[in-house]
């Protein structure tokens, strides 16, 4: 019998028989038949550190001896504590306060209740839709479904079920776009707000690199014009850095690129080295102080069950320190400078018909194809050359973790460029 895993955003009629992974170490993981592949996509994002990294296995190890789980509700303990304040120190300045969940989407719908909840309480009921972008991708549960991409999305199969929010056009100037091709993407936005403000809550985006929804990187001047139409509209600005935090676009968070501060921002993917799931949904104290109050409306009506859990909590803090002291953001300069000479400054696959655009922000790179057709079997390719690659739509990326050596992101560029060129 076929084993009854059922897996993620397959084709249950042509989904290939997936490999059985038995272990993994660094860059690699290994297969129960002993192939060692190098993983391109660190596991969807989130394996910053590699495998099997000494440090975050022992911290599990340590943690689980001495206290595995216990509720949040009513009680702390020091993983938590000491988690939330190296949030604060490490995250864009005012940003104060920390509200743990379970996964990407969970602290995505805190985010979106949040920003809500504080329209409410500070006397603003009307504005209860959100302001996203196209192209977003914030997650799989319900309320993150309905601020995905609408039409090129993977949820539009569900449109009639899903609140109706607003979109503002994605933004189409590069990551190193003059002002004039910003203010072009910001005209657009303030369209939207201008029409909308009154009902609208939060405008949410991932900053700088929308990852799922097709790899599409904008300036820093984007978030700075961002940050001030949401200030001048009375809408919250709510950044998903979920997988653009911790170092993918070259800094620790996207957000420090313009040196902007939102008033709320997620994080998960990266935030426990990928270990362990879990999320992190900070707030300004404009937002938390709004929740101080005598009236039952006051007290904010969320808690997953495993909201600030101790083994996640603990190899957090494990990762966090692994990536000050072994200086991961000169590691990160190191592999995007490998990442641009090898795919941007390739001129041959620039030019290749099938090619639409290369482009690379921090440890993230990627080339865009015509269509997805042209992708077909691009996985099986890179497994024969020792890679993992798993493409989204037109997009073959790769977002490495960080501790891949020269000759391993070499070995994944050579096989990325080797599907176009054949060579
Ligand atoms: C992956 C992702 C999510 C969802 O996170 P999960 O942990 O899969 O629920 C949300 N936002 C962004 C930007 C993501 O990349």
């Amino acid at each position: 019998m076929s084993s009854p895993v059922w897996h993620p955003y397959a084709h249950l009629k042509t989904q290939a028989p997936a490999p059985k992974v038995v272990g993994g170490s660094g860059s690699h993981f290994t297969l129960e038949s002993g192939e060692q592949l190098l993983d391109a996509t660190c596991s969807w994002w989130c394996m910053i550190h590699g495998y099997g990294h000494p440090r975050l296995v022992a911290a599990i190890r340590e943690q689980a001896g001495e206290l595995c789980h216990v509720m949040l509700g009513g009680l702390t303990h020091d993983p938590a504590d000491q988690l939330a304040r190296e949030l604060v120190r490490i995250t864009p300045d005012g940003l104060n306060h920390v509200f743990y969940s379970d996964s990407g989407s969970v602290g995505m719908e805190v985010a979106m209740k949040m920003a809500l909840q504080y329209q409410l309480l500070i006397g603003h009921p009307e504005k209860c839709k959100m302001l996203s972008l196209m192209k977003a991708y914030h997650g799989d549960t319900t309320g993150c479904m309905a601020v995905c991409d609408p039409e090129e999305g993977m949820h539009r199969l569900f449109a009639s079920l899903l609140p109706q929010h607003h979109f503002a056009p994605a933004p189409s100037a590069p990551f190193n776009a003059t002002p004039e091709q910003v203010a072009y993407d910001l005209a657009a936005l303030r369209d939207v707000l201008a029409s909308h403000h009154h009902e609208i809550a939060a405008l949410l985006m991932e900053p700088l690199l929308q990852a799922a929804g097709g790899l599409n990187m904008t300036s820093p001047d984007y978030l700075r014009g961002a940050r001030a139409l949401c200030d001048e509209f009375g809408v919250l600005l709510i950044f998903d850095e979920v997988a653009t935090g911790f170092g993918r676009t070259g800094k620790l968070f996207a957000a420090n690129h313009a040196n902007v501060t939102p008033d709320i921002m997620v994080l998960s993917k990266g935030l426990t080295g990928g270990y362990l799931g879990h999320a992190a949904t900070l707030a300004s104290d404009r937002v938390h102080d709004a929740f101080v109050g005598d009236s039952a409306h006051h007290a904010f009506m969320h808690g997953p069950t495993f909201m600030g859990n101790p083994l996640a909590c603990r190899v957090a803090l494990e990762s966090l320190r692994v990536f000050e002291e072994e200086r991961y953001l000169d590691k990160i300069a190191a592999l995007s400078q490998q990442l641009s000479r090898a795919l941007m400054d390739d001129s041959a696959l620039n030019a290749h018909p099938a090619v639409a655009d290369v482009r690379v922000l921090g440890a993230t790179a990627v080339i865009e194809a015509h269509s997805a057709e042209a992708l077909k079997g691009v996985g099986q390719f890179a497994r024969e050359r020792g890679v993992w690659l798993r493409p989204i739509g037109r997009w073959l990326y790769t977002m490495p973790a960080y501790i891949a050596t020269d000759a391993n992101i070499t070995q994944i560029t050579d096989v990325m460029k080797a599907w176009f060129l054949k060579r």
